[in-house]
């Protein structure tokens, strides 16, 4: 070892008239009494600096996460905002806008970055509102407007009465009596001419408000489907629904005839909107959406 080769070292510390002191002292002992004097508090210090740089970087890491659970959260927010507009609720109240006149109190200071922890005390906040908010208000409101789209869709009348590519033999409007005569006369509705015993269908939900006989339209079908909307099926050779009955848009209300005031086989297809009739030509053009 180097500590057995090094020599002792002696001091001696003498004073006039006192017995002089001799002291031997070996290096061991003294790197020893150094590494300990020394070498500890700057292994304390150090490590003290390691904790606070490996703090800094947990916080710094810790700041980006709240941060971004609380952008997170704005964007919830946003499309919350979004849900509540097509559900049909009102609109957030906008404070800014009421204050308009008003101006801010004078603000400022050194910008103190916001600790972790009280963001994400934020963000814990907001978190149950917006689940409040989503849950009791929105979702049913949007599942009620759904649902009534849903339903206002499904009794709008769509498409056209008969299956397959039958031509329309009369438009609907002004038109000379088809018994002859030089009489004109307003023809509410159009007809299709077609092959007797067709099925004639249902164009929207509803509920069958009449099924009988009438010296002009002879056998008919009349359907209201709510929203101020009724559609007349006319000259049908039979029914296959009653009064009363509750049909979806497709279903079979009856066959093609000539019954009533008719030339010869064909479909009346009427449509009223308020109690007026109005031209089915728009709506035979459209399609059910799914
Ligand atoms: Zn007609």
């Amino acid at each position: 070892m180097v500590f057995r080769r090094l020599k002792p070292y002696t001091v001696l510390i003498t004073a006039t008239g006192k017995a002089s002191i001799t002291l031997s002292i070996r290096p061991r002992h003294l790197l020893l009494g150094l590494v300990l004097l020394v070498g500890l508090p700057l292994t304390w210090m150090g490590s003290l600096l390691y904790q606070n740089i490996q703090l800094a970087r947990q916080n710094q890491a810790l700041s980006a996460a709240a941060t971004e659970v609380l952008t997170e959260l704005d964007v919830i927010e946003a499309e919350i905002e979004v849900l509540k507009h097509r559900a049909g609720l009102p609109d957030p109240v906008d404070l800014d806008a009421l204050d308009s006149g008003a101006e801010l109190p004078p603000q400022g200071g050194v910008a103190t970055p916001a600790a972790p922890e009280a963001m994400f005390d934020l963000a814990k906040q907001r978190l149950p509102s917006l689940g409040t908010l989503l849950n009791t208000a929105v979702k049913p409101a949007l599942e009620d407007t759904l649902a009534s789209e849903a339903e206002q869709q499904a009794a709008f009348p769509t498409g056209k009465p008969v299956a397959g590519d039958l031509s329309i033999s009369s438009e609907f409007g002004l038109r000379p009596n088809p018994f002859g005569g030089r009489s004109y006369e307003m023809h509410e509705g159009v007809d299709f001419a077609g092959p007797m015993g067709k099925p004639v269908l249902a164009t929207a939900d509803g509920v069958v408000m009449a099924a009988e006989y009438d010296r002009s339209y002879g056998n008919y079908v009349k359907i209201d489907h709510g929203y101020n909307y009724e559609t007349l099926y006319a000259h049908l050779s039979e029914f296959a629904v009653t009064i009363g009955d509750r049909v979806q848009r497709g279903d079979v209300l009856g066959a093609l005839g000539s019954t009533g005031r008719s030339s010869g086989p064909h479909l009346h297809y009427g449509i009223y909107r308020n109690g007026q009739a109005v031209n089915p030509r728009y709506y035979l053009t459209l399609e059910a959406s799914p």
